[in-house]
């Protein structure tokens, strides 16, 4: 099986600024699997935050070439823990080969992933969109220019956060949901989620950093009025066990567990442990935003927007309609790569 590495630079339509960064272009891997005519298509978006460059994926990807015959045979779920061990735990290259694996079983056996893993696309939630943070204007301007979604994820973890969502609050009735990105303490979460609730917010994702101690996550999950989401703190498999009763909900993305397969996993295994489940996306293109859209059907929240923030978006097939996916019935990952 044949494999090819597409690097792309992806221009963004507004300069995107979240607690610990802020970019104007991100650059991404599409990773193509070639069976014969059949192309498979994976993506995952190089991260500092958490250190994956296009180098050190280059290098796991060369580590994977002589096993990915595998996947000519074996379903992907099966061909997983082998292919983590051989690319050393780089999870973030492997998110990339699992999803075009997906993609690949998908086409060879005519079905959508969601329904090769017997899910049921019924009353699936629809997505936010991520307003990145900005002057107080500026993010309101963002708001309008994308009026008519029905949720908005607001980033936070500026010294303002609170007059920003009293600032957009005036623009719409829709639901919010707030990203600190680690930026806060216990203290501060205690006392803005009740002005935030106040003001319409759903939840908080990731107030306090992935450093947090055992004690302060549960003092917190004790006192906040709002419900907490585990992003940053909520990376594997084996961190979705501890995550009850610290957190209500985590947010799985595919780059962080290392694909299609264990967030499959992990979504059913939060479901059982009674969290809420989300999953999440990277600034990616619609090959990235269509493989986490699969996973709809085992969702309370979706974050999806990820495609919509590019300038331009080079894979076609999935299509966004202020917040609602349409339910993809091509095969595999149902969409187009030039
Ligand atoms: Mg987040």
């Amino acid at each position: 099986m044949e494999i090819i590495q597409h690097r792309l630079r992806l221009p963004l339509a507004d300069p995107f600024t979240i607690a610990y960064r802020s970019i104007t272009d991100q650059d991404s891997l599409v990773v193509e699997l070639r069976d014969g005519d059949l192309r498979g298509f994976g993506e995952v978006t190089v991260n500092d935050y958490y250190g994956h460059t296009y180098e050190s994926m280059a290098r796991s990807l060369a580590a994977a070439q002589p096993y990915l015959d595998a996947y000519a045979s074996e379903p992907p779920e099966q061909v997983w823990p082998r292919m983590l061990k051989t690319m050393r735990g780089d999870r973030f290259a492997l998110s990339a080969i699992d999803i075009a694996a997906h993609d690949l079983w998908g086409k060879r056996h005519s079905q959508p992933c969601w329904q090769a893993w017997g899910l049921t696309w019924d009353d699936v939630p629809v997505s936010s969109y991520t307003i990145g943070i900005d002057t107080i204007d500026r993010m309101a301007e963002k708001l309008q220019r994308r009026s008519g979604w029905p949720i908005y994820k607001i980033k936070l973890g500026t010294p303002e956060d609170l007059e920003i969502v009293r600032a957009l609050r005036q623009h719409t009735d829709a639901t919010f949901r707030v990203d600190a990105n680690c930026g806060w303490t216990v203290e501060q979460t205690v006392e803005r989620a009740v002005e935030l609730r106040r003001l319409g917010v759903e939840f908080i994702e990731q107030p306090l950093a992935a450093e947090a101690t055992d004690e302060e996550k549960q003092d917190l999950f004790r006192r906040s009025v709002l419900p907490l989401v585990a992003d940053e703190s909520c990376r594997i498999e084996s961190d979705v066990a501890s995550c009850v009763g610290r957190f209500h909900a985590i947010n799985v993305k595919l780059c962080k567990c290392g694909g299609l397969t264990p967030a499959v996993a992990m979504l059913r295994q939060a479901r059982e442990l009674g969290l809420r489940t989300m999953v999440g996306c990277m600034v990616e293109t619609s090959i990235g935003i269509a493989a986490a859209a699969q996973l709809l059907p085992l969702l309370d929240y979706a974050d999806l927007d990820g495609a919509l923030l590019l300038a331009a978006d080079p894979a076609r097939g999935l299509t966004i309609e202020r917040g609602r996916v349409t339910q993809p019935w091509q095969p595999g990952l149902g969409v187009e790569y030039p």
